[in-house]
């Protein structure tokens, strides 16, 4: 992500209110961002963060020193605090921690931003935890929190917040946009990366700067356009590629459900395609598809059973074919 631009925020309102927020140098204290998961929260979290402690003149200029650590997720004054992987909830210790690093000076900068992603799970202690932060905040500190739904907090935290509502983009909004915030892709990436997340501007960001993320994406989609217009010779082909890696096979698996789910889209008459599914929409039944998301899911739980890679992926390959030629 190179240039952090305020054309993330598709909400009109949401960029207006941030805009007034942040006029004229002003900093609020704490800003909670709310909208469904994955509609680019943490994104733009980062390019409030980013504008905030921006060097230069037009903010956030995405040129000085600060813009460009603040892209690469590597400015020190910009901590992102979030529920450990595998955790039930957010834990009252990490509020705790980040109290404690609170109350330090910025290392570079004027202040020193917390993002506290999805604070919706914190429990209650942990959020009055959080909250006793909010009362009495460090000059130098600004709070970005953000979760799904401010209804999840205690009002006492929504007292001394700013809600921003954000909505998720289209996916068209998603395809215009994704070229700025991960430059150099190549077109069919953007796509791709537009169609795989279904307008979450989060998860296409990602997808885009995780090179598997689109290896899988793509192999997902020749699995399913060989399933559909090839020969079951062509097909075990592409599955015994699969059988050495367990993690990407699982990942791939998964995909092929996005690419199944994308031709359902199209079907429909979704905007965001490419004539590659349409051609491929056409040659498939409604009934076929969810017929092949029905296989795919059978195979994924075998596939987690520790079932031998190779006998998972051949009958997945019979099944599918069989289903493929009964209309
Ligand atoms: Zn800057």
């Amino acid at each position: 992500m190179q240039q952090i631009s305020e054309i993330l925020l598709f909400n009109d309102n949401a960029k207006k209110m941030l805009g007034a927020l942040l006029a004229n140098g002003r900093v609020p204290h704490a800003v909670l961002l709310e909208g469904p998961e994955k509609c680019g929260k943490t994104v733009c979290a980062k390019q409030v963060a980013a504008r905030i402690l921006c060097e230069g003149e037009n903010r956030p200029c995405g040129s000085c020193i600060s813009c460009k650590k603040a892209a690469q997720n590597s400015h020190p004054d910009i901590i992102t605090v979030e529920k450990e992987a595998g955790k039930q909830q957010f834990s009252v210790e990490l509020v705790r921690t980040m109290r404690d690093d609170a109350y330090i000076m910025p290392n570079e900068s004027r202040y020193k931003v917390f993002i506290v992603r999805n604070a919706h799970e914190m429990n209650a202690n942990a959020q009055n935890a959080l909250l006793k932060i909010l009362e009495e905040p460090p000059q130098h500190c600004v709070f970005i929190l953000t979760a799904v739904s401010r209804t999840r907090l205690l009002p006492t935290i929504m007292s001394r917040v700013v809600t921003v509502g954000l909505s998720h983009p289209s996916p068209q909004e998603c395809l215009e946009v994704l070229p700025q915030l991960v430059p150099n892709k190549s077109q069919d990436d953007y796509l791709r990366a537009a169609q795989i997340s279904a307008g979450s501007l989060e998860m296409a960001v990602q997808m885009l700067e995780d090179g598997q993320r689109l290896e899988a994406w793509s192999r997902a989609q020749e699995i399913v356009e060989t399933a559909v217009m090839k020969s079951e010779y062509e097909l075990l082909t592409l599955f015994t590629a699969l059988e050495k890696d367990r993690e990407f096979m699982l990942e791939v698996l998964a995909d092929v459900k996005q690419v199944l789910a994308w031709l359902l889209l199209c079907k429909k008459g979704c905007s965001v395609s490419d004539k590659k599914y349409a051609e491929l929409a056409a040659k498939i039944t409604a009934l076929q598809v969810v017929k092949f998301v029905d296989i795919i899911e059978w195979a994924q739980s075998l596939a987690r059973q520790n079932v031998s890679a190779s006998v998972v992926l051949s009958s997945v390959c019979a099944k599918l074919k069989n289903a493929a030629q009964i209309s």
